[in-house]
């Protein structure tokens, strides 16, 4: 009995969708934001269910074998596509899932196309082939995520559904295998072991596809103050420090900015912690609001915030601040009731102070954020390079 024996591949095929069924739904279980993997897990086992029905080709009746089997194995390609569809975020309404197996069944009912075996393949192919499209153009069309896996994905899809069509021609110009013979032809082979490189691609692509989602959820959490939504301290340093290494390097001007909200502990104090974190949120937002694309910010740490602004010389930049003091202090807060008036100390400093890294360049703004509180707050004090 050779590999390619197909009673083998059979046996092989099924073994594999059942195990990767399985293990998808085991993995919806540990993701369950992501309902895509109980459709793909569905997928596997019905295709599975399928499999092992055609298996007993012979053994029990045509209508259980040829009509149920292959309903079973094209709305394992429909529930494919509809946990593509769920991934991306779209609805899969149930008559989706069902329709070409309603198709398929419809079809059997006419007794020239459920006796003929090559009209039988040519069926099932266009109804796969349709739904390995479908789920290529719904990931295609999923915008705004990087996902690694989402080309390799739409790629495959569209190859096993090309593969589903290629057969079309040459199973209508082959001679048509009679209705016994159909599981032993060389075409029955070639299409077990598609399906078998099919379901062990696919899912190791849809795992992947959920793995992608995931550490993108985990890189923005990492890199995002739970309380304002701003980039915390990390991911300010990860962007503002290639932009101070970049302005070194070019000889091109650059500001560090450190803007520190004035007497905020006597909110704290008078008002309560929940208003502080009010006055954080909308300072994050005011002060987002205020810079341009390119500028990198974040919260430093409690009522702190750091901002670089790359090609900005020392005016530019004193302006951009006396601006943004200039909103802090306008800002229309109201807590439970009692108007909340607030303003903000704005230290700068160029990369002409020191380009040595951005700590020591928030350092220097620092010391200018220092003079601005002694001189009563509520302004912007430049270290400026003359004076050092
Ligand atoms: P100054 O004008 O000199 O800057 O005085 P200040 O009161 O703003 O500065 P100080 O450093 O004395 O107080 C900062 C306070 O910020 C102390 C701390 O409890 C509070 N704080 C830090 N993180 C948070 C937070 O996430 N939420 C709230 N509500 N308060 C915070
Ligand atoms: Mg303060
Ligand atoms: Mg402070």
């Amino acid at each position: 009995m050779s590999v390619f024996d197909p009673r083998t591949l059979l046996l092989s095929l099924t073994t594999v969708a059942l195990v990767t069924g399985l293990l998808l739904l085991i993995s919806s279980r540990q993701n369950r934001d992501e309902p895509g993997l109980v459709y793909w897990g569905l997928a596997n086992l019905v295709g599975a269910a399928g499999l092992i029905l055609a298996g007993l080709r012979g053994i029990t009746h045509d209508r259980l074998t040829i009509d149920l089997a292959n309903a079973l194995i094209v709305s394992a390609y429909a529930l494919n596509w509809a946990g593509t569809r769920r991934f991306c975020h779209r609805p899969a309404p149930v008559w989706m899932i069902a329709a070409p197996a309603l198709v398929w069944l419809a079809l059997n009912q006419w007794p020239a196309f459920h006796l003929n075996a090559s009209w039988r393949i040519v069926g099932v192919s266009l109804l796969s082939a349709s739904a390995c499209f479908a789920a290529a153009t719904t990931l295609w069309n999923l915008r705004g995520e990087r996902l690694v896996s989402r080309y390799p994905a739409v790629v495959w899809l569209i190859l096993n559904g090309a593969m589903f069509l290629a057969r079309v021609p040459l199973v209508l110009l082959s001679e048509a295998p009679d209705n016994t013979g159909v599981q032993a032809s060389p075409a029955f082979t070639l299409i077990l072991f598609a399906g078998l490189i099919h379901v062990t691609l696919i899912t190791f692509l849809q795992i992947s596809l959920t793995k992608d989602r995931a550490e993108n959820r985990y890189r923005q959490a990492a890199n995002t103050d739970m309380l304002t939504g701003a980039p915390n301290r990390r991911a300010f340093f990860d962007v503002a420090e290639p932009l101070v290494a970049a302005a070194a390097r070019e000889n091109r001007p650059a500001c560090a900015l450190i803007v520190d909200i004035d007497r905020f502990k006597t909110i704290n104090d008078t008002l309560g912690h929940a208003a502080g974190d009010a006055v954080l949120v909308a300072v994050a937002g005011a002060i987002a609001a205020q810079l341009r694309p390119g500028d990198a910010f974040g919260r430093l740490g409690g009522e702190e915030f750091g901002c670089l602004l790359p090609d900005t010389d020392l005016l530019t930049a004193t302006h951009i601040a006396e601006e943004l003091r200039a909103r802090i202090a306008a800002l229309d807060l109201r807590y439970e009731g009692a108007v909340v008036r607030i303003s903000a100390s704005i230290g700068i400093a160029p990369t002409e102070a020191t380009t040595d890294s951005l700590d020591r360049l928030l350092a220097e703004a620092d010391a200018g954020l220092y003079q601005a509180k002694r001189a009563g707050r509520d302004r912007v004090v430049a270290m400026d390079v003359v004076f050092r």
